[in-house]
């Protein structure tokens, strides 16, 4: 997938940003959903996948709703300058909340 509109001079920034952009659900399952949007920061398509259950617990999983808002983090793949090598981010840094739709 392309992204043209990519901002790749975006500096690197641990940093709370504003999403005002709309969220694709890709695909969803009783126990997660994929969405993709837009950073608002550098503008790069992130997907993420929303699970829900805490890993290892069988039968007593939590059912809280796969909608509603959703912290996410910058994940559009792309390198940006000063990011530490031993960060997790695969993007920009930016982080907001988003309201994934129901
Ligand atoms: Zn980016
Ligand atoms: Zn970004």
């Amino acid at each position: 997938m392309t992204t043209p509109d990519h901002d790749e001079k975006t500096p690197f920034r641990e940093l709370s940003v504003t999403f005002a952009g709309s969220v694709e659900v890709l695909s969803r399952t009783s126990d997660q959903i994929r969405v993709r949007m837009r950073c608002p920061a550098c503008r790069g398509s992130t997907e993420d996948d929303i699970v829900y259950g805490v890993a290892g617990t069988k039968g007593g999983t939590t059912t809280l709703p796969l909608s509603g808002e959703q912290p996410f983090i910058c994940a559009c793949g792309y390198p940006h300058d000063g990011r530490p090598p031993e960060a997790l981010d695969t993007g920009c840094g930016a982080y907001w909340s988003a309201t994934v739709p129901s």
